[in-house]
């Protein structure tokens, strides 16, 4: 706390926490605005219920508190290009043939001409550059969620459950240590999803200056957002003798500060997010923002942009052309593997036994997993050398996409605000008498 503008972050370009602290002050009105004021940014659609957890998990115990519950938006709440009978119009991974389907029923024509393909699906050749498995918009599993009627916040989720998941989640990040290297070296240990012992964290902390940088920002992405969570439900948190919701300063000094790698972390994964909507800049006008309403889509564009731009005046602090640079075909599938790893770490999600924290936990994957598909496989417009041999496809968001991104930022941006939130309160507790 005390000499936040000396506290460098450690795999960024020397941004301190004041560096952060600063650019934040700016930017986080512009993102309260977004995801509070707009349609856009608050209904967000996913298969939050019936998506079966892909991994074996000891124990099935699952949150059956009030806080874990999750309210559902009736589909007569949200806008109609976005309900199921529009959305059911469009099938299948071919643009050009769903878009056939489409203009052929002039019935949907009147709201369906104003949203594209993209708004939902990947375009086929956009696959492989994939950092999460996003839930497809047109499974009828899906339901819309609106992110405020259900903020992220204490809910009582705890181990071992929730602990286990944690572990499932930091074990895609170990280095193989165990096993001889092969063909390249590999950046992640293989298979084996069995969890380490708790002590990791502190021995993985010691050995970091051992591993890759890349190994290094895997790991602190996902430690940044775990920092992040344990910030939310330490300050929207359920005193349970009282019934009163507040910040409890001890849960986060026992969750994070006492730990200043994750403090470090949280910093971490808000300066790759701020790069990675650094870098939309100049790509805006080639994304879809998928609106009901050309004058809502000129809002929505226009509050992007205005972010956008706000974030381009500040200097970059995390530097992606550092990752990936050795020899191509190696590089390649170093960043092969990262992404099957961050895939895995999405898929996990669906295990979460809290229906609250497996929305967040959800929405944060995806709007990581967004930031690195536009940090390492979208090129750089205004840097004429493409460091990453990118494909020359524009950047191509699903609404999904976008939505996930401004969340996720906004959340690390309210915890940046709630650290300092929690400063004062400390301040006030020990000023002396
Ligand atoms: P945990 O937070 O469970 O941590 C497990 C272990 O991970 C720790 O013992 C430590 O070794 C290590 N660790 C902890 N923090 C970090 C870090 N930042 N970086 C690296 N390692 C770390 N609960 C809620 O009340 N509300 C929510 O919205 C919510 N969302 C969740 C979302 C997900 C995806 C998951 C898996 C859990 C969520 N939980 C939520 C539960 C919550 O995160 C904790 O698991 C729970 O509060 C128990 O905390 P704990 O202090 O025992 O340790």
């Amino acid at each position: 706390f005390e000499n936040d503008t000396k506290h460098v972050i450690p795999d960024t370009s020397e941004a301190t926490f004041g560096d952060i602290k600063y650019v934040n002050e700016r930017i986080s009105p512009l993102l309260k605005d977004l995801t509070e004021k707009s349609d856009y940014m608050r209904f967000y659609r996913l298969n939050l219920f019936n998506k079966e957890c892909k991994y074996k998990m000891d124990d099935n115990v699952f949150c059956g508190s009030n806080a874990c519950n999750v309210v559902i938006t009736e589909e007569s709440s949200v806008p109609e290009i976005w309900s199921s009978k529009s959305l059911g119009k469009l099938e299948g991974f071919m643009p050009e043939l769903s878009r056939q389907i489409v203009e052929s029923d002039q019935s949907v024509m009147e709201n369906v001409d104003k949203i594209s393909q993209s708004c939902l699906l990947e375009r086929l050749d956009d696959q492989d550059r994939q950092y999460c498995y996003v839930d497809n918009e047109l499974d009828s599993g899906c339901v819309y969620i609106s992110l405020l009627d259900n903020p992220e916040r204490f809910t009582g989720y705890a181990a071992p459950h929730a602990t286990r998941i944690w572990e499932m989640i930091y074990n895609e990040c170990l280095p193989d240590e165990s096993e001889p290297t092969i063909d390249f070296p590999s950046l992640f240990l293989q298979g084996s999803l069995a969890p380490p012992p708790h002590s990791q964290e502190k021995i993985w902390n010691e050995r970091m200056d051992m591993w890759s940088i890349e190994q290094r920002v895997f790991y602190r992405v996902l430690s940044g957002m775990h920092s992040s969570i344990s910030t939310h439900l330490c300050y929207n948190y359920l005193n349970q003798s009282t019934g009163v919701w507040g910040p409890n300063l001890n849960c986060f000094m026992e969750k994070v500060l006492s730990h200043p790698e994750r403090l470090e972390n949280l910093y971490f994964a808000y300066s790759l997010l701020l790069r990675a909507m650094d870098k939309m800049n100049g790509h805006l006008d080639t994304l879809t923002f998928c609106h009901d309403s050309a004058l809502q889509d000129t809002e929505v564009r226009h509050k992007i942009r205005d972010l956008v731009e706000m974030v381009d005046r500040h200097p970059r602090y995390f530097d992606e052309s550092v990752l990936f640079t050795g020899e191509p075909v190696l590089s390649s599938a170093m960043k092969k593997e990262f992404r099957e790893h961050f895939r895995t770490v999405s898929a996990l999600m669906d295990c979460v036994g809290c229906e609250r924290c497996r929305l967040w936990g959800k929405i944060q994957t995806n709007g990581f997993g967004t930031a690195l598909k536009i940090l390492f496989e979208v090129p750089d417009v205004e840097n004429e050398i493409d460091q990453f041999e990118t494909t020359s496809t524009p950047l191509q968001l699903r609404r999904s996409e976008i939505v996930a991104l401004v969340n996720t930022f906004d959340r690390l941006s309210r915890s940046i605000n709630y650290i300092q939130k929690f400063h004062e309160l400390y301040v006030g507790q020990h000023q002396p008498e």
